[in-house]
C-alpha cells in the first residue's frame, strides 16, 4: 500500500530544501555583488526575492536588518537590469514621477485632476529646480497625489521610460506594474520617508534622468 504521508513528507522536505538552497545561493550572490560592486545574476535574485517576498521581509526585520531591506535590494536589481534599456529611450519619452509628500507643508501648488500637483516653483522645496532641469531636457514631471494616479499618468503621457521616487514599498509596487507593462524604469528611494516633507537626494534623481541616450 502506498504510504501517502510518507510521500507527502518527502515532497515537503524536498520543497523546503530547495527553498533553503535558493536562499543560500541568493545570499551569496547579494553579498558578492555588494562586496565587488558588480551585480551577478540579477534576474535570479529578483525571482527569489519575489517568490519569497513576505517570509523574507519578516525574517530580515527579525534579524535586525534595515526596514525595507528586501525592497531596496529588489529595486537596485531592477535598476541594474533596466539601465541598458533606459539608454535607448530619448529624454522626451521619459517621465519623472514624484510623490506629493516631497512638497513643503505650505506648498502653494494646486491639484489638477489630470496632471497632478502643479508646482509654482516657489523655491520652498527642491521640486521647482528639478522641474526646470527637466524642462530643459523635455522630460515631463508629474507630482502624483497617490498610487492610483500613476496609472492615469501612464495612460495620458504614454512614456517609454519612467523614473520614479518613493518609499521602498511604493517603489516595489510600481516596479511590478512596470514589469507588467514592460516599461523600463528607475526607482529612487526617499532618504527620509513618511507622509509629509519627505527627503530625497535631488542629485541622484538628476543623474538617473540623464542616463545618456545610446
Ligand atoms: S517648489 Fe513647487 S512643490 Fe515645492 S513647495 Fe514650492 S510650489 Fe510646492
Amino acid at each position: 500500500m502506498i504510504d501517502i504521508f510518507g510521500i507527502l513528507g518527502i515532497i515537503i522536505a524536498t520543497i523546503f530544501l530547495l527553498i533553503v538552497l535558493l536562499l543560500i545561493i541568493t545570499i551569496i550572490l547579494i553579498s558578492y555583488s555588494a562586496k565587488t560592486k558588480k551585480v551577478f545574476f540579477p534576474r535570479f535574485i529578483i525571482f527569489v526575492l519575489d517568490l519569497l517576498y513576505h517570509p523574507l521581509k519578516i525574517l530580515t526585520e527579525k534579524i535586525g536588518l534595515k526596514k525595507g531591506y528586501i525592497d531596496i535590494i529588489s529595486n537596485d536589481m531592477r535598476n541594474f537590469i533596466h539601465y541598458k534599456k533606459l539608454t535607448k529611450i530619448p529624454f522626451e519619452d521619459r517621465i519623472l514621477l514624484l510623490p506629493q509628500c516631497l512638497r513643503k507643508i505650505n506648498c502653494p501648488s494646486i491639484l489638477d485632476s489630470a496632471k497632478g500637483f502643479q508646482c509654482t516653483k516657489c523655491g520652498k522645496c527642491g521640486i521647482g529646480d528639478l522641474i526646470s532641469f527637466c524642462e530643459e531636457r523635455n522630460i515631463k514631471v508629474f507630482i502624483v497625489p497617490g498610487g492610483s494616479f500613476v496609472k492615469k499618468v501612464i495612460k495620458l503621457a504614454r512614456p517609454k521610460a519612467i523614473i520614479g521616487v518613493g518609499c521602498h514599498v511604493e517603489l516595489r509596487e510600481a516596479s511590478l506594474v512596470l514589469d507588467y507593462l514592460k516599461i523600463p524604469g528607475r526607482g529612487i528611494n526617499l532618504e527620509i520617508d513618511g507622509c509629509i516633507e519627505t527627503k530625497v537626494d535631488y542629485e541622484k534623481i538628476k543623474k538617473a534622468l540623464i542616463i545618456p541616450e545610446d
